[in-house]
């Protein structure tokens, strides 16, 4: 799917992201849709974005990035799509090419070594209730 195209609905409705404008922010009536509909688009982009790591990485990350720069503005929860992200420099990263998982020895949880920073951060999971 060309970029354009995937990120039509978006356009319309939510504007531009990632870059900073003179207008004021959207009116809060709203809110609750714009939120509904960046997190639809920010599911559809990531879906695209890992589609197409293998045969166009560079637009895996442009997706990628946009979908974090909507997931900021409407401050919308990533959850498990988090792990996709580097904690450090935000940057798109999915193992094995771009990140590396590890279980860690000393407590219940993930080290995620960042490739593209190379620092390492952890994941813990929580304990089961
Ligand atoms: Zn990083």
């Amino acid at each position: 799917m060309p970029l354009s195209k995937a990120l039509e609905p978006q356009r319309r409705i939510l504007g531009k992201v990632g870059r900073k404008r003179k207008q004021s922010r959207f009116p809060p009536r709203n809110r609750q849709e714009r939120k509904k509909i960046a997190k639809n688009q920010i599911a559809k982009l990531l879906e695209l974005a890992l589609s197409e790591l293998p045969s166009n990485g560079r637009q895996a990350e442009r997706h990628a990035s946009i979908a974090w720069a909507l997931a900021t503005r409407f401050n919308v929860r990533l959850r498990e799509k988090r792990l996709l992200f580097c904690h450090y420099c935000k940057q798109f990263i999915v193992p094995p090419t771009t990140a590396r998982y590890r279980l860690s020895r000393r407590r219940v949880g993930i080290n995620i070594t960042c490739f593209r920073c190379g620092r390492t951060y952890r994941k813990l999971f929580s304990k089961a209730k």
